[in-house]
């Protein structure tokens, strides 16, 4: 009996002690996708949608893929390499605009996260007043809608004229490469609860929108693709789009595109053109694809940009 209680006793603690000591199983997630900065008297939000394996085998052009491999490997990347696909939230003191909406359902489980993330940050869709799209691609617009409604009810939904004459025209499908075909139809079917509800407002000129708000012709991704330039009491944020897809590819060699740009010549000019202007003038960038929260400073060092994230601020909102 003596015996039987000391095995007991001896399988307890070896028991208790697992229990004390048991691994703790791995969490396998992140913290809420949400970042907050400030621009002047502004406060942005960066927003993911989630990250996604980018293909960069079989959709980057004008680089070979032994460069690419290169490139990666001097970031200490290798394939497969997730991507990024953020969004960014101005909250002016009086209006919520929201530049891109991520995936929504079209990129499948791995994305479309981005109004969990929203509502993280304290917000809900009915308060977005607006939304200012960069181009008409799935992973910019796909989040717009759900089940064919309008997930911001309240927003007016904004994009260049040359972006909506370019993805709402029949014709172009019918000339696009196949691989486009299914853009035109999300592109399509993103704009149509808005419009449908008197709440669909493309921009003819690039330009002032708003105060502090500026759209600026960024074109050679898409048609029509825009960026938006937001100032507030002298601070600068250039959200830019798709201007760089992959950054430990394109900062070395901006001359390296992907296959869905709509003009390669014309998306490297602008990609060099918005590199310039963002290292020359130190003008925060907001990228839909670097790696969230996708915004940093860009220097040219030795002939070469730079990407720098940003500084991690803990209280954003009370620094000058
Ligand atoms: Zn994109």
């Amino acid at each position: 009996m003596f015996t039987l209680s000391r095995r007991l006793l001896a399988a307890c603690l070896l028991a208790c002690a697992g229990l004390v000591h048991a691994a703790a199983p791995f969490a396998t997630t992140q913290a809420p996708g949400y970042y907050r900065t400030t621009v002047g008297e502004f406060e942005v939000t960066a927003l993911s949608d989630g990250t996604h394996v980018f293909p960069v085998d079989t959709v980057m052009t004008n680089i070979t893929q032994k460069q690419a491999l290169q490139d990666l490997a001097d970031v200490d990347l290798k394939l497969p390499v997730q991507g990024s696909i953020n969004a960014f939230l101005i909250n002016t003191g009086s209006k919520l605009i929201l530049v891109d909406t991520g995936a929504g359902a079209l990129y499948g489980p791995c994305c479309g996260k981005l109004l969990t993330h929203l509502r993280a940050a304290g917000y809900q869709p009915e308060q977005v007043d607006e939304v200012l799209i960069t181009h008409l691609h799935k992973d910019h617009a796909g989040g717009i809608l759900r089940d064919g409604q309008a997930v911001f009810p309240n927003a007016v939904l904004r994009l260049s004229q040359a972006e909506a004459d370019y993805w709402l025209t029949p014709a172009n499908k019918a000339a696009a490469p196949d691989f486009l075909s299914t853009f035109f139809d999300a592109a399509q079917a993103a704009v149509a609860p808005y419009q449908a509800a008197g709440r669909y407002q493309p921009y003819k000129n690039f330009g002032p929108l708003e105060a502090g708000i500026d759209a600026l012709r960024a074109p050679g991704h898409t048609p029509g693709h825009a960026a938006y330039l937001v100032q507030s009491k002298g601070q600068q944020l250039l959200i830019w789009g798709d201007i760089v897809h992959v950054a430990g590819i394109q900062f070395p060699h901006p001359s390296a595109t992907v296959k869905y740009d709509s003009s390669a010549p014309d998306a490297q000019a602008t990609r060099r053109q918005l590199l310039q202007l963002a290292a020359g003038k130190h003008v925060t960038v907001a990228a839909a694809h670097i790696a969230f929260p996708g915004l940093g400073h860009i220097r040219l060092h030795q002939g070469e940009y730079q990407w720098l994230p940003l500084n991690y601020d803990e209280t954003p909102a009370s620094r000058d």
